[in-house]
């Protein structure tokens, strides 16, 4: 069996998941252009909690964590199955570091995974669970915990970071989807790539100490770290492609990128 990819999607505005843009389509193809995974893993910004917690219930709800939006959004359903079995070998791949909470009530599938499932794999009939993201870490305890989730990718389980490289709503071009992107955001954009290419995370993990242009770009970390996670899964001998890309009212990167054979 092949080995897995592991993705990092942006996400952007949750319009998207009633979209048909550059970006949904984009997702669509790089669903119909890899195996079918048997169940998928995805850490979204979305659920940035005091815990490391895991979903766990057999039919997880689609939560529509957002406010101000179109009527037609918070009638959006992604009803993919869950998956208990997976949320028990996620919690056992990472009891060394940490006791993880089993959560089989209370969350569910945010916006960050169905916004973009809903076009990637538009059936809804792979098993999906989430696995949150601490906001007590730094973000290098959220790197080497997610290294410890590389069995997974062995396993056909399709793992997924879901955030945006560059996230800072209060420069964000309300409405304006075409308007050029800040200087800074894509100063930031171009190292982060730069640095995914050559394989040295380190600046990216430590990229707080990057100066203005990262505390612009991630003025909070909760849209970041999940492409941490999926950094930390990467292999050397991985191709690593863009396969989306763009910026979003001149502040968010849409930016996709594909860690795979
Ligand atoms: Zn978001």
């Amino acid at each position: 069996m092949e080995r897995t990819p592991v993705i990092f999607f942006g996400h952007g505005s949750p319009m998207n998941a009633l979209g048909d843009n550059a970006y949904t389509r984009g997702w669509n193809e790089i669903g119909r252009s890899m195996q079918k995974p048997d169940a998928i893993l995805c850490v979204s910004a979305h659920w940035y909690i005091p815990a490391v917690a895991v979903t766990a219930m057999e039919s997880p709800r689609t939560i529509h964590d957002f406010g101000g939006f179109p009527q037609k959004l918070y009638e959006v359903q992604y009803p993919a199955p869950g998956s208990p079995a997976l949320a028990d070998r996620v919690a056992d791949l990472l009891k060394e570091k940490v006791d993880v909470v089993r959560d089989d009530r209370r969350w569910g599938l945010d916006h960050g995974t169905w916004s973009v499932l809903c076009h990637v794999f538009p059936d809804a009939d792979i098993p999906v669970i989430q696995l949150s993201l601490n906001e007590n870490e730094p973000a290098e305890y959220h790197y080497e915990l997610a290294k410890k989730l590389a069995p997974l990718r062995d396993e056909n389980v399709l793992i997924i970071g879901s955030g945006n490289i560059v996230h800072n709503l209060h420069a964000y071009a309300w409405g304006k989807h075409d308007v050029e992107p800040f200087d800074w955001a894509e100063r930031f954009e171009a190292l982060a790539r730069e640095a995914i290419l050559s394989g040295d995370h380190a600046p990216l993990i430590n990229y707080q100490a990057l100066g203005r242009d990262a505390k612009l770009s991630a003025p909070t970390p909760d849209h970041y770290l999940p492409l941490l996670y999926v950094l930390a899964l990467a292999r050397e001998d991985d191709g690593i492609t863009f396969p989306v890309e763009g910026f979003d009212g001149g502040s968010i990167s849409m930016t996709t990128v594909l860690f795979g054979q």
